[in-house]
């Protein structure tokens, strides 16, 4: 499967924002964006004095989303196909769908310290949804979805790991979290003013309706 092989902290320096890839070392002074706020590459071009054109903007906005959320440019794409078949605002739409997938509800629930780990745990089958096994980090939740650790699951170390630090995460206000029994119930589907990272839709918007 394609996935993404360049070094995470790239990718954040490469947009010139904290894309929040990499767990607890997001948060220290170990962050490399907080260290070198100078894009990746000869001399840091692309950043800065560099006039950017509209399409670059418009680019570069739908590359910050797409590492931010880690989905390539095919599926991200057919989520923009979606989201403008659909009622409303089609950036709002985009970001709320991509915000319903499991993979990110795992790491909203705090069960994984990023959106990859979350993606990993996952794939490995550790959730149910509504008593079954989900292993695909792309389904995308439903208002009333319940998702639970699998029993089995709470025997493994990193898991038990995972599960200790759960109580100091803070968890969005769509989603209801019983973190003694690790069950998050999705009561709402999100809204825009849920999603707290900086993105500018209305260019991804834009680039792709050219
Ligand atoms: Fe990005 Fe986190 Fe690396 Fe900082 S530590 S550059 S926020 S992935």
């Amino acid at each position: 499967m394609a996935r993404y092989t360049d070094s995470v902290c790239r990718q954040c320096r490469r947009e010139g924002t904290k894309l929040f890839l990499k767990g607890d070392r997001c948060f220290s002074d170990k962050c490399s964006v907080s260290r070198r706020a100078q894009a990746p590459g000869q001399h840091g071009v692309g950043t800065g004095r560099k006039r950017v054109k509209e399409y670059g903007l418009q680019l570069r906005e739908k590359q910050k989303a797409k590492r931010y959320y880690g989905i390539l440019e095919k599926q991200f794409k057919n989520y923009f196909v979606k989201a403008d078949k659909k009622e409303g605002q089609t950036g709002e739409n985009l970001l709320t769908m991509i915000e319903r997938r499991l993979d990110n509800v795992v790491y909203r629930m705090g069960m994984a310290d990023s959106r990859r780990e979350a993606r990993q745990l996952v794939r490995h089958g550790h959730f149910r949804v509504n008593g079954r096994k989900v292993d695909i980090p792309s389904y995308i939740t439903k208002k009333g979805d319940v998702i639970t650790l699998r029993e089995q699951s709470r025997k493994s170390p990193k898991i038990k790991m995972l599960v200790e630090n759960i109580s100091a995460r803070s968890v969005p206000a769509w989603i209801s979290m019983d973190k003694e029994n690790i069950q998050a119930t999705i009561t709402a589907l999100p809204v825009r003013t849920d999603i707290d990272f900086p993105i500018e839709e209305h260019l991804i918007v834009e680039l792709y309706s050219k």
